[in-house]
């Protein structure tokens, strides 16, 4: 690109809207030049609005943006959304529609049947579905989906595996407490303690990932045809989502032939070029007590999956292990900053 595209964020102020930010200071494509977050801090100065979460400060060019409301005229192309699900329903159809291209963190339209629900190693050819909702919408934008944050990690590593015929699943997660945002869950709860609920979490984990691996046809994506069982637990790390995964496949494979699946993924052109993307989407971890959340979730500035502790599983019939990704990078903004690198690299911005 001869010139940074211009992009805003909504919901700006909040975890992943600051991880964002982070990951856009110095991007070769793109360049904050829109914050947005709700009245309580629109009008603010942006460094003085954000409670800043990660490391360090936010960078001097986003500190002094103006925050704007929800409802103000958006100038740049692409916009990131960060909003809570019933906030993004409204609001990124309409910037879709008035020809803005949306890439959302947002629950609002992951399933919706016109818009793609990326992880670019595993569906990229998914992105026509913008095509399909210009024709149907009569829009020149477009609104891109990226999953749930404990999707990522279970997605990534069963993508590998789809050439085995997976049949059943049963996934059981450990999250981080920043995938509840901020403020997030109290201390008092999580402190010392696992909380074995996660409001809307199990449903998602059930169906999202057989989207992402499912086949694209005309205008929409038939569902991978497996079933999978998940139940979803809040622990108390700050970051990097761990799940326990077991899955049964069509026909029989042996472990050497899962380890060399997982450590040749690439996925398909342009995406291992992409600026984002890891040199290695899923590591293959072979100590016994690996992946961890603090050890690995930083694995390929947090755009790799991380997988270990492969072994059979008598109960499903099949196989199981662990698998863990950054659930605010590649399970939040890293992966929405890789599909909009995708949909530019397709022509669509
Ligand atoms: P969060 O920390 O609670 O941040 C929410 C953001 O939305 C804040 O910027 C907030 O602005 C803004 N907001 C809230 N109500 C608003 C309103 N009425 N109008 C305009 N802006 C409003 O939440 P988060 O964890 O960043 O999550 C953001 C989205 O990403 C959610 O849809 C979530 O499900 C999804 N997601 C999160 C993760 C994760 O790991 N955290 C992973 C994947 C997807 P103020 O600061 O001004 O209130």
């Amino acid at each position: 690109m001869n010139q940074p595209l211009d992009v805003a964020i909504l919901g700006a102020t909040g975890a992943v809207g600051q991880r964002f930010i982070q990951l856009l200071d110095g991007h070769p494509w793109f360049r904050v030049r829109e914050v947005v977050a709700s009245d309580r801090s629109a009008g603010q100065r942006y460094g003085d609005a954000a409670r800043w979460v990660l490391p360090g400060n936010p960078p001097d060019a986003v500190a002094e943006l103006p925050v704007l409301p929800l409802d103000a005229a958006l100038d740049s192309p692409l916009v990131f959304s960060a909003l809570p699900g019933d906030i993004a329903e409204s609001v990124e159809w309409r910037l879709a529609q008035a020809g803005h291209v949306v890439c959302s963190n947002a629950s609002a339209y992951r399933m919706h049947e016109h818009v793609p629900l990326l992880l670019p190693e595993i569906n990229a050819d998914h992105a026509r579905l913008i095509e399909v909702q210009r024709r149907v919408y009569g829009w020149g934008g477009g609104l891109a989906t990226n999953s749930n944050c404990t999707s990522a990690p279970v997605a990534m590593s069963l993508a590998p595996l789809r050439q085995f015929g997976i049949e059943a699943v049963m996934a059981v997660s450990m999250q981080a407490i920043s995938g509840a945002g901020y403020p997030g869950v109290p201390a008092l709860d999580i402190t010392e303690n696992v909380i074995p609920y996660i409001n809307g979490e199990e449903p998602k984990l059930e169906t999202e990932p057989r989207k992402m691996l499912g086949t694209l046809r005309e205008s929409t994506v038939d569902l991978l045809d497996c079933v999978i069982s998940a139940t979803c637990t809040r622990v108390p790390v700050l970051d990097g989502h761990l799940v326990s995964v077991s899955v049964r496949f069509a026909e029989a494979v042996g472990e050497a032939a899962l380890r060399e699946a997982w450590a040749s993924f690439r996925g398909p052109d342009p995406v291992p070029d992409l600026p984002s993307a890891p040199d290695q989407p899923v590591v293959v971890r072979t100590e016994p007590d690996r992946p961890q959340p603090r050890r690995d979730r930083d694995a390929g500035g947090g755009m790799s999956a991380v997988v270990g502790r492969l072994r059979p599983d008598p109960v499903i019939g099949g196989w199981k292990y662990l698998a863990l990704a950054h659930n605010t990078v590649r399970g939040a903004a890293g992966c929405s900053i890789l599909n909009a690198e995708l949909l530019v690299a397709c022509g669509y911005l």
